[in-house]
């Protein structure tokens, strides 16, 4: 039979740059001959030798050739070719980006997302392990998504391959170039940081953590720099917020254990069973874990985070009449609606707070300056001010929210009196309540989860929402 024909850069149409590395741009390209889609990963060859990544590259290459013909939870690599400058790589579309943004969108994951996304990961590390490969790197700027939503995990540069004698060697030079780490420290096993050599189990610990940022929001190990992030690594310096998940607790546990054979599945005779066994995956049928479910935010404090109740349907357990305590409940669950247009508390104020004066901005402006928020506002008119926690997942921060003329919407740390940052604005910008305290600003690129404890978030969304209609009037109408 003869082999398919070599291609080449002319076989595929360059569209947009879809990413890039440290070495490498990528590319959406089409293939002209069959239309498809894919990306393509370039890599300046003068680059790569002056960065002596000729190693990593090459390594890169050789994984992905193991796994392509495992297509399912791996990039594949359907060819390579090279031009005199360039090397190429034609790789799957993973149309869904990262899933890093995806969870930094929404905050965190509902637990049905959580264990459907943690069980795709341990095929995909079950794959792994019976092909020798151990990843060393996996973390969750390292996992696509398809355009079916299922994973793909990808960037197998660092990966080592346990049957070959090169990777020993190379293994061996590792060994010599102490505190030679470069990746993400977040996300790096302790064997790894005390220079032993690099187990299966080494994913799993990496998988910990992704489990417990997938529930939380945030990874387990933080600190201001990558030397303190390694000592709480080290020492297990962790702890779980509030509200986290008792079984996916239970199962990050049993993964993020210091000494690598004592972690859940190491030992497996057949990996991962013991994982699978686990109770966070009671209701997983390994044979057909079906589609995934629809990545949406897991909101602490709201009933149900899908939105998905059948609310026409009059529950069968509930008592006859309609007393105080049980129409204010109705009412609230009426707000708590995604898809209702909640109605307002009668307490607020009809007046629009953008329409203002000039001579009546001057006014307030000049009261202002005696005001403590006002040197953190950029000389911007504060229109509305109020204490908010400021959510991401199950972690969330007391912060001063300041509604501007600008429009702005800053907010402080009121214990240090520091700006920490704004939620940026544009055309697109939408606000969600979700009860009387919860209530999301949507950006393109992230949901701002506030909770006003005071319970005016009705009256911060009314407030926002005019101050958009203001600045983006013909957005505001569609
Ligand atoms: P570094 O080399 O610095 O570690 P990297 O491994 O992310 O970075 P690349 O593999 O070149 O570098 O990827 C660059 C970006 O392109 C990634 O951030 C990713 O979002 C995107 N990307 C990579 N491969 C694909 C793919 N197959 N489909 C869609 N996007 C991709």
């Amino acid at each position: 039979m003869t082999p398919p024909p070599k291609r080449s850069a002319s076989d595929f149409v360059f569209g947009k740059v879809i990413g890039e590395g440290s070495f490498s741009t990528v590319y959406l390209a089409k293939d002209i001959h069959t239309s498809k889609e894919f990306a393509i990963k370039v890599l300046e060859k003068r680059h790569i030798i002056r960065e002596k990544k000729m190693e990593y590259v090459s390594r890169e290459k050789k994984v992905l050739q193991i796994l392509s013909p495992c297509a399912s939870h791996f990039v594949r690599l359907y060819c390579t070719f090279q031009d005199p400058e360039r090397l190429y790589f034609v790789l799957t579309y993973a149309k869904n980006g990262e899933l890093l943004p995806h969870l930094n969108k929404n905050g965190s994951f509902t637990i049905e997302c959580t264990k459907y996304y943690t069980a795709e990961l341990v095929l995909a590390l079950e794959v792994l392990n019976s092909k020798g490969i151990i990843h060393r790197d996996l973390k969750p700027e390292n996992i696509l998504f398809d355009e079916n939503w299922h994973i793909l995990i990808t960037d197998f540069g660092s990966a080592k391959i346990l049957s070959s004698n090169e990777d020993r060697n190379e293994d061996e030079n590792n060994k010599r170039r102490k505190n030679s780490f470069v990746g993400t420290a977040q996300y790096v096993s302790p064997e790894l940081l005390k220079d032993t050599e690099a187990v299966f189990a080494s994913d799993l610990w990496a998988l910990g953590c992704i489990i417990y940022q997938m529930v939380s929001g945030l990874p387990p190990f933080r600190a201001g720099s990558e030397y303190l992030i390694f000592q709480k690594i080290l020492k297990l310096e962790y702890e779980f917020p509030e509200g986290f998940d008792q079984t996916a607790k239970d199962l990050v546990e049993k993964l993020l254990v210091l000494s690598p054979s004592k972690r859940l599945g190491a030992t497996d005779s057949q990996p991962y069973t013991s994982i699978r066994q686990h109770e966070f995956f009671s209701d997983i049928d390994w044979d057909n874990i079906g589609p995934p479910p629809r990545i949406i935010p897991y909101l602490p404090g709201c009933s149900d985070s899908s939105g998905n109740r059948n609310d026409n349907q009059i529950p069968d357990n509930l008592e006859p009449g309609l007393d105080h305590e049980k129409a204010s409940r109705l009412q609230l669950d009426m707000i708590c609606q995604p898809s209702s247009t909640p109605t307002r508390k009668k307490s607020e104020t009809n007046k629009n707070i953008i329409e203002l004066e000039p001579a009546e901005i001057e006014r307030r402006l000049e009261l202002q300056k005696m005001d403590k928020w006002h040197n953190l506002v950029e000389g911007n008119l504060i229109l509305k001010q109020g204490l908010v926690d400021k959510r991401k997942g199950l972690f969330a921060r007391r912060r001063m929210l300041l509604l501007t003329r600008g429009p702005h919407l800053y907010y402080v740390d009121p214990a240090t009196m520091t700006l920490k940052g704004e939620i940026p604005w544009g055309a697109e910008l939408r606000t969600e309540p979700k009860n009387f305290k919860i209530f999301f600003v949507h950006t393109p690129n992230r949901t701002y989860y506030l909770e006003d404890p005071e319970g005016y978030a009705l009256e911060w969304c009314k407030a926002i929402d005019e101050v958009r209609a203001f600045y983006y009037p013909e957005q505001s109408q569609s």
